[in-house]
C-alpha cells in the first residue's frame, strides 16, 4: 500500500480534528485503513479521513485543503471498479455517509431533493410506496449512493429506455475548492439557461467539486412490468430477434444478452441447484436475450405479445415470460453471471466497454478472437440495449497468464475505438483505464478538459491522479 506521501503536520491535524470533532475525523493509521482501497482492489492510505454531516464543513474544509494545497478524495460507499475513490497522493478522504438524509419528496413537482450518501436503493423503494418512480438502477443499486452515482454518471439495465443518472439530475449543490458553492440547475424539468454545468459535474468522479445536494427528476411508477428470457441457436439469431422487437415498435426497459460461454458458465452454476432440469436449456442456446418491459398492465400484456411474435425471427429455443413478482426467477439468471464466470477460470478482467449498436456483434466476435489468439478464454454479456458490452477476460494467475490477460484488455481497447465505441459506458477510467485515456481522448479534448479542471481548481487537489487530472 502506497505511503509515498508527506504526513500531515500536526497543525493541519488540529484542524480537522477541530472541524470534525468526536468520531468525525480519523487520524490513526489503524483507522485508515479500511478507506484506502475500493472495489478495484487498489489501495493507497490516505493521511487523514473525515465524516461531514453537512454542507458548512465542505465549505471550510475545502476553503484550508485550497490553501494549504491538500488532496481531496471524496468517498461514498466505494464501489466503484476503477480506483477512484484510492488516495493516490494522500491527503484527506471525504467520507459522505453521514449526509445521508431525504431532504424533500414533492409529488407536485416530481423533484427529490437528497444529501449525497443517500443508498440508492432505500431511496427508490421510499418512492415506490409514493406511486413515484427514479430510474436509474446500477447493479450495485443496494450498495451505492446517489451521490456516487452522480459522480461517476451511472447507468444500469433501465438506460436503454430511461437513460443514465444525468439524464434523472436536475441541479446540485457543488462546494469549489477556496469554499465557495455553486447552486446548480433547478426544480424545473427543462431550464436551458446558460452553459449546463449540472450536467458536466455529472461524471466527474470527484475531480472538480464536491457536491453537498442533489436535486432529482422523478417519474410516475409503471403499474406493472414483464420479462422474457429467450434463449437462441446462436449470437446472430439473438441480434436479429432484437432488431426484430425495435422494429416492432417495442423500447423494452431493459434487453440484456448472454454469449455462449456465458451460457456455459450459468449451466455449471444452476447444473448444481436441485432444480437443475428447469436450466437444462442453457446447455442447448448458444446466446440468451433478457428483456423487461414496463407500463400500464394493458399496455404491457400487449406488448409482451407483439414482443413473442418479434423474437420468433430468431428461432427460439427456449422462450420464458413471466409478469410481476414471477419475473424474479428470470433475473436470477442475469445476476448468477458474474460470480458464475469462476467456474470457468480463476481469475477474470471485466471491462465494460460500448460499442455504436450497430457493431455489437463485431465486437463479440473480436473479444472472441482475441482470446483465442492469446489462449484464453473471453465471455461477453451486457446491456446489448445501449451497446455496452461486459467483455471479461478469463485467465488463471497461478498459471502465468495475468500477462496475456493485460494484452488481452489491451487488444479489447485497440478494437472497440477501431469501432467507434469508448473505453467505458458506466464505470469511469480511474486508475485503471488511465494509460488508454489518450488512446480515446485526442489532445485538443484533452487540452480543453485540463483548462475546464483549473478553472474548477486551479491547484489540482480534487481526486489528483484520476481520469485526466
Ligand atoms: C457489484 C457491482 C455492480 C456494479 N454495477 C454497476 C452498474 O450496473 N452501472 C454502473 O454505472 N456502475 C456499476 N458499478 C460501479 C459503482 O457501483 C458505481 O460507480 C457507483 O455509482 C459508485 O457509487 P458509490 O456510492 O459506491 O461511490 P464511490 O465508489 O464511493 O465513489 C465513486 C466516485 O464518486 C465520487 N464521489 C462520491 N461521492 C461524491 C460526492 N458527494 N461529491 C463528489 N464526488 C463524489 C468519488 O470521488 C469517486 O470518484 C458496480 C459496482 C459493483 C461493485
Amino acid at each position: 500500500m502506497s505511503t509515498l506521501f508527506p504526513k500531515l503536520s500536526s497543525s493541519q491535524q488540529r484542524f480537522l480534528r477541530d472541524l470534525f470533532p468526536g468520531s468525525g475525523a480519523l487520524l490513526a493509521p489503524e483507522e485508515l485503513v479500511g478507506f484506502a482501497g475500493d472495489a478495484s482492489q487498489k489501495q493507497a492510505l490516505p493521511g487523514a479521513v473525515v465524516r461531514p454531516v453537512e454542507e458548512a464543513q465542505l465549505r471550510e474544509l475545502l476553503r484550508w485543503a485550497h490553501l494549504e494545497r491538500v488532496p481531496v478524495y471524496a468517498r461514498a460507499r466505494a464501489t466503484n471498479k476503477v480506483g477512484q475513490t484510492v488516495p493516490v497522493r494522500g491527503g484527506v478522504v471525504v467520507s459522505f455517509l453521514r449526509m445521508n438524509r431525504v431532504l424533500d419528496i414533492d409529488p407536485q413537482d416530481f423533484v427529490a431533493v437528497v444529501q449525497p450518501g443517500v443508498v440508492t436503493a432505500q431511496f427508490q423503494q421510499e418512492l415506490e410506496s409514493r406511486g413515484l418512480f427514479y430510474p436509474p438502477d446500477p447493479a450495485s443499486v443496494k450498495i451505492s449512493t446517489l451521490g456516487g452515482n452522480v459522480a461517476t454518471c451511472a447507468g444500469g439495465m433501465r438506460a436503454l429506455k430511461y437513460g443514465v443518472t444525468r439524464d434523472h439530475l436536475l441541479g446540485l449543490r457543488a462546494v469549489l475548492p477556496g469554499g465557495e458553492v455553486l447552486a446548480l440547475g433547478s426544480r424545473c424539468h427543462k431550464d436551458v439557461s446558460g452553459l449546463d454545468l449540472t450536467r458536466l459535474l455529472a461524471g466527474s468522479a470527484g475531480t472538480l467539486a464536491l457536491f453537498s445536494e442533489l436535486t432529482l427528476k422523478l417519474l410516475p411508477r409503471p403499474e406493472t412490468s414483464a420479462s422474457a428470457l429467450v434463449g437462441f441457436a446462436g449470437f446472430p439469431d439473438a441480434l436479429e430477434a432484437a432488431a426484430a422487437v425495435f422494429h416492432a415498435g417495442l423500447l423494452p426497459a431493459a434487453l440484456e444478452f448472454m454469449d455462449s460461454v456465458t451460457l456455459e458458465a450459468l449451466a455449471a452454476e444452476f447444473g448444481r441447484h436441485d432444480d437443475a432440469e428447469q436450466y437444462s436449456w442453457l446447455r442447448e442456446a448458444g446466446a440468451a436475450l433478457l428483456f423487461r418491459l414496463d407500463g400500464s398492465r394493458a399496455a404491457v400484456d400487449a406488448e409482451m405479445q407483439t414482443l413473442e411474435r418479434a423474437v420468433s425471427r430468431g428461432k427460439p429455443v427456449f422462450l420464458e415470460s413471466a409478469t410481476g413478482a414471477d419475473e424474479e426467477p428470470l433475473w436470477e439468471v442475469r445476476r448468477a453471471i458474474s460470480p458464475s464466470l469462476f467456474h470457468l477460470a480463476p481469475d477474470k478482467s471485466g471491462e465494460d466497454v460500448a460499442v455504436p449498436r450497430g457493431r455489437v456483434l463485431e465486437a463479440v466476435q473480436g473479444l472472441h478472437a482475441i482470446g483465442r489468439e492469446l489462449g484464453l478464454r473471453t465471455a461477453c454479456f451486457g446491456h446489448l440495449g445501449d451497446g455496452n458490452l461486459h467483455a471479461n477476460i478469463l485467465f488463471d494467475r497461478a498459471r502465468g497468464q495475468a500477462e496475456a490477460a493485460r494484452q488481452a484488455k489491451s487488444k479489447l481497447f485497440g478494437l472497440v475505438l477501431s469501432l467507434g465505441g469508448t473505453l467505458t459506458g458506466e464505470h469511469g477510467i480511474g486508475l485503471s483505464k488511465k494509460e488508454w485515456m489518450a488512446d480515446q481522448i485526442g489532445p485538443a479534448e484533452m487540452d480543453v478538459m485540463q483548462r475546464l479542471k483549473a478553472v474548477f481548481d486551479p491547484h489540482g487537489i480534487m481526486n489528483p491522479g484520476k481520469e485526466w487530472a
